[in-house]
């Protein structure tokens, strides 16, 4: 918009110049109507993207959220305020003004505060706490306050209640005092208290604010104190059966294949956010598509797992001799851990994908939350045999195991921080220097047994390496394959 005023006052100067008219007195007031115009801008006086309105989006039911079934208890039940708001009123109860969605990102806290709109027909305005920050003095606390008058007035258009959703919440309403003087920060903040402390419930449009974190630590105390923030929702990733649930969700406009089994995409997925497993569903149909296959199969959702997790296939070839290492590497994780799990291994490459230039894939299990150190050490096993499975098959280790050697340090933190190494029981408060000593020598304990379970198969590892440098790719059947001719030959 912007741009076409600028070309169509340039174009207009240029012709009036020609056709001989002086032009100097137009330029002067363009130039002083500009800079009026950008210095009311800045003030947030005048906003061409003030506030994402969002009365055209689709209305959303709480039916098409998955995995999320006690959050939405949760805020139905805050929302019982907006619907029942007389029988509250008759009863003495104070009204609830603003509720919290806590949990990390892409769980659905946004669907979950727009299915609430719709849940009680009210007016739905959404804006994210970054857009009140801004350089010039006062120009967030106008913002908040425009906000609310929107909501009011759109309220009082449509005959009904009116929700507020402030997306990162945290960076509107950090604790006070943490930004480094930065009074502006401090500003919004009183003025988003401010206005929450206005909402009078006798209006005639009532008016609940539903902020969304993953930094509820970050708040500051004010907000969340009663008649403010006084309900919290935790809105945590989703387990099995809501996975299920939303894979669901995602794949019922996709022609699925028999092979597809949503249960067993459902149990590989573990961690998945909501968004990730909307984007993987959206993968696998893309890759179906590329192959102008006419349903999504079970292998697309096995290759948009590895894009999500991973990241796009990289074009660039490892040398030989890279690739010979790399499958090294990936068949020394591969076989210790089926050694030490049966059944654990789902598949192998030396492809790069992402930032990795191989990888295996593990079989789907189910959800865990808890570990015995027999089970930790286990990890830590698999994790150190890439590395040393190129040490003792190759001579010599490289720079290739960063990653595998910061998991393989994090699980024995895991170990000595819950009281499960020979330290015992210790504290968040644990020195650092006896974290680091006990760390050490429980992955130098691993690694001896790592390396003894290596030697011990390192005829099997190259078998399996040669045929993958062969193949680049190799899927469970073929990998298990070779330990049945080692059994046979035994
Ligand atoms: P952020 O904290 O990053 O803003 P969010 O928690 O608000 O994330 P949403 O924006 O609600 O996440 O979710 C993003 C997308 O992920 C949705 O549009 C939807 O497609 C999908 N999604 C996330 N959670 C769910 C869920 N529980 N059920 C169905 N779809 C989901």
């Amino acid at each position: 918009m912007r741009e076409i005023l600028t070309g169509m006052a340039l174009a207009t100067i240029i012709f009036l110049a020609i056709i001989g008219v002086n032009v100097i007195p137009i330029i002067f007031i363009l130039v002083m109507l500009g800079g009026l115009y950008f210095f009311m801008q800045s003030q947030g006086k005048i906003q061409f993207h003030k506030v994402r309105s969002t009365s055209n989006q689709v209305p959303i039911s709480f039916d098409s959220i998955g995995g999320q079934e006690s959050a939405i208890n949760e805020l139905k039940e805050a929302l019982e305020f907006l619907l029942r708001a007389d029988e509250i009123g008759h009863m003495g109860i104070r009204p609830l003004k603003g509720v919290l969605l806590v949990g990390p990102p892409g769980t659905g806290k946004t669907l979950l505060a727009r299915a609430a709109a719709s849940y009680t027909k009210s007016a739905f305005i959404a804006a994210s706490g970054s857009e009140f920050i801004e350089m010039y003095a006062g120009v967030g606390a106008k913002r908040v306050r425009q906000i609310f008058n929107e909501a009011r007035s759109r309220g009082k258009k449509q005959h009904s209640n009116a929700i507020i959703f402030v997306d990162e919440l945290e960076i509107l309403g950090a604790k006070r005092g943490n930004n480094n003087g930065h009074m502006e920060y401090e500003q919004t903040l009183n003025q988003l208290l401010v206005e929450m402390d206005g909402i009078n419930p006798d209006e005639e449009t009532r008016i609940l604010i539903i902020g969304a974190t993953n930094r509820a630590d970050m708040l500051d105390p004010a907000l969340m104190r009663p008649g403010r923030f006084d309900r919290q929702v935790q809105v945590g990733l989703p387990d099995k059966i809501g996975r299920k649930k939303i894979l669901e969700i995602h794949t019922i406009n996709k022609p699925l294949a028999q092979d597809a089994d949503l249960d067993d995409i459902a149990r590989a997925t573990f961690g998945f956010s909501g968004a990730h497993l909307e984007s993987l569903t959206n993968e696998a149909a893309i890759l179906a598509m590329r192959e102008n296959s006419q349903v999504v199969e079970r292998r697309h959702f096995a290759e948009a797992i590895d894009k999500v997790i991973m990241g796009e296939k990289l074009d660039r070839r490892p040398a030989e001799y890279e690739l010979e290492r790399i499958s090294v590497h990936e068949c020394g994780h591969a076989v210790v851990s089926e050694l030490l799990e049966a059944g654990s291994v789902s598949s192998l490459t030396v492809i790069s994908r992402g930032k990795a230039l191989g990888f295996m894939r593990k079989s789907p299990q189910d959800d865990q939350y808890l570990y015995t150190r027999e089970e930790i050490q286990k990890q830590i096993m698999v994790c150190l045999a890439g590395a040393l499975s190129e040490d003792i098959g190759l001579g010599m280790r490289s720079t290739g195991a960063r990653n595998d050697f910061n998991e393989a340090w994090n699980l024995a933190r895991e170990i000595v921080e819950n009281g499960l190494s020979g330290l015992g029981v210790v504290g968040s408060d644990i020195p650092g220097e006896i974290l680091y000593r006990e760390c050490k020598s429980l992955l130098e304990q691993v690694e001896k047994a790592t390396r003894q379970l290596l030697e011990q198969n390192m005829d099997l590892i190259w078998k399996i390496a040669r045929c993958l440098l062969q193949e680049e790719s190799m899927d469970r059947e073929r990998f298990i394959s070779f330990f049945e001719i080692k059994e046979q030959i035994a």
